[in-house]
Order: structure tokens, then C-alpha cells, then sequence
């Protein structure tokens, strides 16, 4: 390893208790979308402290902060460390996001010591509200990201992987609106909305067998009727459509729609599909950036793994077409645990929780230092980030 990695891996060590007890402050407080009012002020003042300035609320977001050594003022390149700090309701920190503060903070900090004279400069974005309520939307699309060259971040997960496809997705209500009646005195004067909804619902189940292998279709009934004895004149259902590109995202809301229209023919119910904000976009995966990261979790001794091909999705998606981005992933628990549970939430004070966010912190790090101190790297950033849909 080179001297200034060498230098940031140590950078990194003599923060870990530090950077535990961000990460323990933000499990043992969770705060949900756009709520992250402690995370945004105990994250702040920990950057303080270690001699970054802080933004409080950029963008038009509260919860969001934008933090740069105090002694590096903005200029080209600039590389954009990622923090999310939101939590799950009920479950807390069931995504791990209390590790991608932790370690982006902890990366920002080493990184800040070891830089000196390298080109450009670094920034540490606290985005808020990752879990459906697209925060890195709202901040790129108020122009936070305009000056900035790359973005990158960890995800806690179940593989060690240098980057893998995320899906786009499109959330939506569909309502029918029929007429009620007395579902036994007089049935043939109603028209019933719920019904009108489960032929969709049945229309959708059926298409389902003709998706392509990235195509998902998921919903849930949220309202079914009042009572037994009143034809329902009101029925509703949360959906999601996703696949990896934007185009087929969008064809099968159309497909959707269409099931609709069929049951509101068949029943003479009307329909509403109301697109919900924020609609995100797959993954524009980076494979220069992405390398470079791999190279990083090689030189770290991480083992890494094959794509498992579980797909999710993310508003980084919808960052990763404004800049080169990339959002490895690494382990902190066997495969067969999944994201968004009590387990994964306690394995991220686990002692390979806390290693994993040691060696997340270096791996940033280092990439972001290849990228400020390689010309070479950031031509082929570019390149592909042209090439790339
Ligand atoms: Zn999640
Ligand atoms: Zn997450």
C-alpha cells in the first residue's frame, strides 16, 4: 500500500471509538424520514469537533447537513462521501444506516488529515430520508451535487461486493370509485369499487408470469369497504412497479394501468392511479469507480463475493445519473439474514459490525483518494459515466 493509504488506515483506527459511538448514538436514537433532527445535530457537532464546517439544511431539507474541513474550501474535484441517517419505523436502525454515517464520517475525517496536497477537495453530505423518501432527490435536484465529481457510500449488507444493480421503482395508490347500495335489498343499484379492485388485483397477478427477470410488480389492499351489507364505493391499494432500467419501469406502470381499465369496464367502477414522489431510477453503475473500490477492498483483505442477484432499490439510483457514484456493499451478517430486521439492526454493534465499519471508513477513503490524486482514473470516471445509461 502506498504511503497515504497506509496513513488514512491509521487515521481510521485512532477514530474507531469515536466512530462506534456515532454509530451506537444514532441506533440507540432512531428517527424516521425527514425526522433525523439528532442524527443531523450529533453528526454535525462530532464534525465540528473534529475541524470540518458544517451547513445545516441544505437543499430546502432540514435533516440535511454538508460538511468540509475547515481548511479545504471547495474546488474541482470534489469528491461527495455519502451519510445516511434515517431509520425504519418500529424496527430502528433495521437497514444499518447508523454504520453509512459512521463510516462516511469516519472516511471524511481520515481522509481530511491525509489529503494535504492532493487535487480538489472533499465533502461529506448527510442525505436524509433514504427509506422511501428520497432525500438525495431533493438534494440533487436543488443543485447540491452541481459542483461535485463523484459520489460514493457503504451499504451494510450480507456480501462483500464493489457495486450491483438497483432496481427503479414507482410507488402508487389505486382507487376505484363505485356507487353504494344495500348489499341484499337492493344489490343491482350498486356498483362495487372493492371487486373493481380485485380484478386489477387478479389482472396484475396474471401478468406477473410474463415479466422480464428484473421486473417486479408488489402490492397491498389498504381499504376493502365499511361494512358487509354496503356494496363498497370506495377500495384502494399501495403498489410498486421496478426493473433495472427506466424504460420497462415505466412500461409496466402502463400494464398496470390497463388491468385497471379492464376492471373498471367489467364492473363500471372508475379508477385513479395517483404516482407517488418520489419515482426512483435504477442504478447508472460506474465500472472505473467501481473498480477502483474493488482494488481498495482487495488491498484491505476483503474477500469478496459473487453478485447474489437480490435487487433492491435506492434514491442513490437517482443520484448515480447526475455524477459518477458508486455504493459498494459489505457484510455484517450471513447471507441468510435479511435486510430490514431486528437481526441485522443488532448485528451492527456486533464485533464483525464494528470491524465492517472500520474497513468501510479505509475502503471510502482510499477510493476517494485514488480519484482526487489519479487524473487517469477520473478521465475513465468520466468516460464511463458518457458511455453508461
Ligand atoms: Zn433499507
Ligand atoms: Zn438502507
Amino acid at each position: 500500500m502506498d504511503k497515504p493509504k497506509e496513513r488514512i488506515g491509521l487515521e481510521v483506527e485512532a477514530l474507531a471509538d469515536e466512530l462506534f459511538a456515532v454509530s451506537d448514538f444514532l441506533l440507540e436514537n432512531p428517527e424516521i424520514a425527514y425526522e433525523e433532527f439528532k442524527a443531523c445535530d450529533h453528526l454535525s457537532h462530532v464534525l465540528e469537533r473534529n475541524g470540518f464546517q458544517v451547513e445545516k439544511g441544505v437543499g430546502n431539507v432540514e435533516t440535511s447537513f454538508l460538511a468540509r474541513p475547515a481548511d479545504c474550501p471547495p474546488s474541482r474535484p470534489t469528491v461527495a462521501l455519502l451519510a445516511e441517517y434515517d431509520a425504519l419505523p418500529k424496527i430502528g436502525h433495521g437497514c444499518g444506516h447508523n454504520l453509512i454515517a459512521a463510516a462516511s464520517l469516519g472516511a471524511a475525517v481520515a481522509l481530511g488529515r491525509v489529503m494535504g496536497d492532493a487535487a480538489g477537495a472533499l465533502a461529506l453530505v448527510g442525505t436524509p430520508a433514504e427509506e422511501g423518501g428520497g432525500g438525495k432527490v431533493r438534494l440533487a435536484e436543488a443543485g447540491v451535487f452541481k459542483e461535485m465529481d463523484a459520489a460514493m457510500m457503504f451499504h451494510p449488507g450480507s456480501i462483500n461486493i464493489p457495486g450491483k444493480g438497483m432496481l427503479g421503482r414507482i410507488k402508487f395508490k389505486i382507487e376505484f370509485f363505485g356507487r353504494t347500495a344495500h348489499a341484499s335489498g337492493s344489490p343491482d343499484k350498486g356498483i362495487n369499487a372493492l371487486d373493481a379492485l380485485i380484478l386489477a388485483y387478479g389482472g396484475i397477478n396474471a401478468y406477473r408470469q410474463h415479466l422480464r427477470p428484473d421486473g417486479r410488480i408488489h402490492g397491498i389492499i389498504t381499504h376493502g369497504g365499511d361494512a358487509p351489507n354496503i356494496i363498497p364505493d370506495y377500495a384502494a391499494g399501495l403498489f410498486y412497479v421496478r426493473a433495472a432500467s427506466r424504460t420497462y419501469r415505466d412500461d409496466l406502470l402502463e400494464r398496470v394501468k390497463n388491468c385497471c381499465q379492464g376492471a373498471a369496464l367489467a364492473t363500471g367502477a372508475e379508477f385513479n392511479v395517483d404516482v407517488q414522489h418520489p419515482v426512483l431510477d435504477p442504478m447508472k453503475r460506474n465500472p472505473a469507480l467501481e473498480a477502483a473500490a474493488l482494488g481498495n477492498m482487495n488491498a484491505l483483505g476483503i474477500v469478496v463475493d459473487n453478485d447474489d442477484g437480490r435487487r433492491g432499490s435506492s434514491d442513490m439510483g437517482n443520484l448515480s445519473h447526475y455524477l459518477p457514484a458508486i455504493h459498494p456493499y459489505l457484510a455484517i451478517v450471513a447471507p441468510e439474514i435479511p435486510g430490514h430486521s431486528v437481526e441485522f439492526r443488532d448485528a451492527t454493534t456486533s464485533t464483525r459490525g464494528r470491524r465492517t465499519l472500520l474497513a468501510a471508513a479505509k475502503m471510502l477513503a482510499m477510493t476517494a483518494w485514488d480519484f482526487l490524486s489519479s487524473p487517469e482514473l477520473r478521465e475513465k470516471v468520466r468516460r464511463d459515466f458518457k458511455l453508461s445509461e
